[in-house]
């Protein structure tokens, strides 16, 4: 049978995690894959991605096209060989907004459930499907993370530029979590990314723990690995406790980044895409922290 991709090369990272660019065999596309620890497995849903926060690497040229779901196995499944481990997670956190694939991304993530349960990062875009993911008879994630970056809109337009609105994200949010059982609840959760000079004044972190609380979800506080097509910048480790400290103070549950996500090649927002044909590659055009 032919491979719908293949494992172009790895990226040798001295912090453990395994960076693979994998190239599609139906036109040439290239896309990130990242094995943390071993065992978990985070993989790309498009070629590039169309939210383009200006963060990020993914989303620095736009989005090129959808991943179908055998590029989607494809990637677990050229990693899962290459590895002497099984994978026991995958997240579809890598390049792309899984929700721009959602039929795809939906049919992944319900195929995966009894060998490696999926996960899913999302800007909440669009809505209709987010209300989808969020309801009780939704594909069965093993994981669902919205990403907020922030507390005001203007803040959030500037992070999140064709992401929802706060406004009505919230509003969808205020709707659905509590009708979802303890043990769906429990596997949603918001993200803030820091970004320095962005989204780490006081106010700003004020204004997101005034909407986070009442929903009662784990916040993921990460910290951000900056990437050489954005001049944005992260916070030093001192602004970054205070920062959760901040949050916690404000009745928040929060999460810090974990090792793998701060150490080498780790972290989402640092997987590029590579459209068309062939060309030269260089990690070190990826991933500042390479
Ligand atoms: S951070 Fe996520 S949603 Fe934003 S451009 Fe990058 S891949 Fe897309």
């Amino acid at each position: 049978m032919i491979s719908a991709a293949s494992i172009e090369r790895e990226v040798a990272s001295p912090g453990g995690n395994r960076r693979f660019v994998v190239r599609m065999a139906s036109d040439g596309a290239a896309v990130e894959s990242v094995l943390y620890r071993g065992d978990t497995l985070c993989v790309s849903s498009q070629v590039g991605c169309g939210v383009r926060c200006p963060f990020c690497a993914s989303g620095a040229s736009g989005v090129a096209r959808n991943l179908t779901l055998e590029e989607l196995f494809a990637q677990r499944d050229l990693v899962a060989a290459s590895s002497d481990r099984p994978i026991a997670r995958v997240t579809v956190s890598g390049a792309g907004e899984p929700l721009h694939n959602h039929e795809v991304v939906a049919a992944f993530v319900d195929a995966c459930r009894d060998t490696s349960p999926a996960s899913v990062t999302t800007t909440g875009a669009p809505l209709v499907h987010l209300a989808r993911w969020l309801a009780q008879d939704g594909p069965r994630h093993n994981g669902l993370t919205i990403s907020v970056h922030a507390g005001t809109e203007d803040v959030r337009a500037r992070l999140v530029p064709k992401g929802p609105a706060l406004d009505p994200l919230f509003a969808l949010l205020n709707d659905a979590i509590p009708r979802a059982s303890r043990k769906r609840k429990k596997k949603i959760a918001l993200a803030y990314l820091v970004i320095g000079g962005q989204n780490d004044h006081d106010d700003e972190l004020d204004a997101f723990a005034a909407r986070a609380r009442p929903l009662d979800l784990f916040v993921h506080l990460y910290a951000y690995n900056p990437v050489p097509t954005s001049p944005h910048r992260g916070v030093d480790r001192a602004r970054y406790e205070a920062i959760y400290q901040r949050l916690v103070d404000r009745g928040l549950r929060v999460r810090m980044s974990s090792k793998a996500r701060t150490e080498d090649n780790g972290g989402c927002g640092t997987l590029v895409a590579l459209r068309g044909a062939r060309r030269g590659y260089d990690a070190r055009d990826a991933c500042a922290t390479s």
